[in-house]
């Protein structure tokens, strides 16, 4: 059995439920408890907020787990990045009050700025030999200047809605941070390393699968070479008769940031009828 720490309620909780799920782990009903099993797959979740979730794997209470890149920075305990998971995408950035002039990252010498990542600040601060004082506060950290605790504050932005809200402006942005799955230097039981490889082949499954769509396309055999030859497949494109014999039918799988470019050029050459299709697992 394999232990995996995840966050057990905010903004991790709900992908971390649905990277496990689309890799097929089921759980047993959950009755408000701290460890569940799974019911059809060797591993078990332990619950825990995310600040716990480093020292869970480095103390080895937990073989694994799920945590933003900044948690894991902060705590600075002995763990290991095993993959990026790309969910939970944010920055940690500087900010200051928008009525300041900001003329570089000198402004911050002899400020007060309000944050809950003290150690990714401190150690920020000082690769720029900036020389300012901490102020760690737990929550809420956005609204420090407004009230006269700090001069600026040091937090997560994704869209930057609450800076403008509070009057803040973005200045330095200092992490780009996503989940990932993280572990310990010790050594995993084979039956444990065979579960974790396992887990991972799933994982890489789903991930592969995400960023692409499955095509598929009516193409005049007349123009099925200028259509074969616009489609980036995977390897080569798979082409079905259809009743009507001056017509096939071609299918394909493409990255879907590519799409819109694509389906222009398929549409000129010839190709009606374009459907695109979400693909839940890509097994290599
Ligand atoms: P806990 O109660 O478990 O301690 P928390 O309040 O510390 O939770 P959350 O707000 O749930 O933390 O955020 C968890 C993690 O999600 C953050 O550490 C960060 O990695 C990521 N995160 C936070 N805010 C955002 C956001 N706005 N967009 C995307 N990811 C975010
Ligand atoms: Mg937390």
């Amino acid at each position: 059995m394999l232990r995996i720490a995840v966050q057990s309620k905010g903004r991790l909780y709900d992908e971390t439920m649905e990277l496990l799920s689309e890799a097929g782990i089921k759980l047993t009903a959950m009755k408000r408890t701290l460890l569940v099993p799974s019911r059809n797959f060797p591993v078990e979740l332990l619950f825990l907020r995310d600040d716990d979730i480093p020292e869970s794997v480095a103390s080895g209470t937990s073989d694994i787990g799920i945590v933003g890149l900044n948690e894991v920075l902060e705590k600075g305990k002995n763990v290991e990045i095993i993959r990026d998971l790309g969910f939970s995408k944010c920055r940690l950035a500087l900010a200051i009050p928008q009525k300041h002039q900001y003329n570089g990252i000198e402004w911050f010498n002899g400020k007060k700025i309000a944050t809950s990542y003290p150690r990714i600040l401190g150690d920020f601060l000082k690769k720029n030999n900036i020389t300012a004082d901490i102020h760690e506060i737990s929550g809420s950290v956005e609204i420090a200047p407004g009230i006269g605790l700090a001069d600026a504050i040091f937090d997560i932005v994704s869209s930057g809605s609450t800076l403008v809200s509070n009057n803040l402006v973005e200045v330095e942005s200092v992490l780009a941070s996503e989940a990932v799955l993280i572990g310990n230097s010790k050594e995993l039981s084979k039956e444990k390393e065979d579960i974790l490889n396992e887990l991972l082949f799933r994982i890489e499954a789903v991930k592969a699968a995400e960023s692409k769509k499955y095509v598929l396309m009516n193409v005049p055999r007349a123009k099925l070479d200028d259509v074969v030859a616009i489609l980036p497949g995977i390897k080569s494109p798979t082409i079905l008769p259809l009743a009507d014999e001056s017509w096939c039918s071609v299918h394909t799988v493409i990255q879907e940031k590519n799409f819109w470019e694509i389906s222009e050029k398929l549409k000129s050459a010839g190709a009606e009828g374009i459907l695109v299709l979400n693909i839940e697992k890509m097994v290599p």
